[in-house]
């Protein structure tokens, strides 16, 4: 099984991740978290470009491409040798984040985003995607409010970007419900981490 967690800034996914993990792995399932970009010895250093400001001068084009270049290497290092051997997989981001920050707020034209998807993810969909909706005012203020990890690369941007992002990430939920879930993420941890756990639960009948 491969569930991905997906939202904007400040939505709490690196905690809910972990706290996901912890209630597979309690449960008996062998689960492997993990996340992007990242999550393999080549896409982290691609992170690290990212993140650190090197790739600023790329346009949303070729950051697209570079997202999916890591995210290629991602599945063949970790994602697709934990799901062969029977593991459960949770990644803190996947492909719906590059349909919606290079997509739907760099406007690179959807059919590549497609494409590259295609390519890269093929068959290897998630089963489940969940995403952490809160306001924008909220993500804001809980991203501004952490120190001590990767500084996001939007937080200096306004409001209107971060009411863009939830609104795209709201859409995809809309247009996937088969695949992906709303999850109301403006509770404390432990009462997003019960909407999680009964929405995994029910969707992947454990
Ligand atoms: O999830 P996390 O906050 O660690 O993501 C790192 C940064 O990379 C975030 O600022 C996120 O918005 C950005 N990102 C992006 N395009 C993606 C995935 C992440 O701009 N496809």
């Amino acid at each position: 099984r491969f569930i991905t967690l997906e939202g904007g800034e400040g939505a709490g996914k690196s905690t809910q991740l972990r706290r996901l993990l912890a209630r597979l792995q309690a449960a008996g399932i062998d689960a492997v978290g993990t996340r992007e970009p990242g999550g393999s010895t080549g896409a982290e250093i691609m992170r690290h470009l990212i993140l650190s400001g090197a790739a600023k001068p790329l346009g949303p084009l070729a950051e697209a491409t570079l997202f999916a270049a890591a995210r290629a290497d991602h599945l063949d290092a970790t994602i697709r040798p934990a799901l062969a051997r029977g593991a459960w997989v949770v990644c803190d981001r996947f492909a719906d984040s590059t349909r919606v920050y290079q997509g739907a707020l760099g406007n690179v034209d959807p059919r590549l985003i497609a494409a590259l998807e295609e390519v890269t993810v093929g068959e290897t969909r998630p089963d489940l995607t969940l995403i952490l909706d809160l306001p924008a005012e909220e993500g804001l203020a809980r991203a501004a409010a952490r120190s001590g990890r990767d500084a996001d690369r939007f937080e200096s941007e306004g409001l209107s970007f971060h009411r863009a992002l939830r609104e795209a990430f709201r859409a995809l939920a809309t247009s996937e419900p088969e695949r992906c879930l709303l999850i109301d993420a403006s509770g404390t941890a432990d009462t997003v981490e019960e909407a999680i756990w009964q929405a995994v639960s029910t969707r992947l009948k454990l």
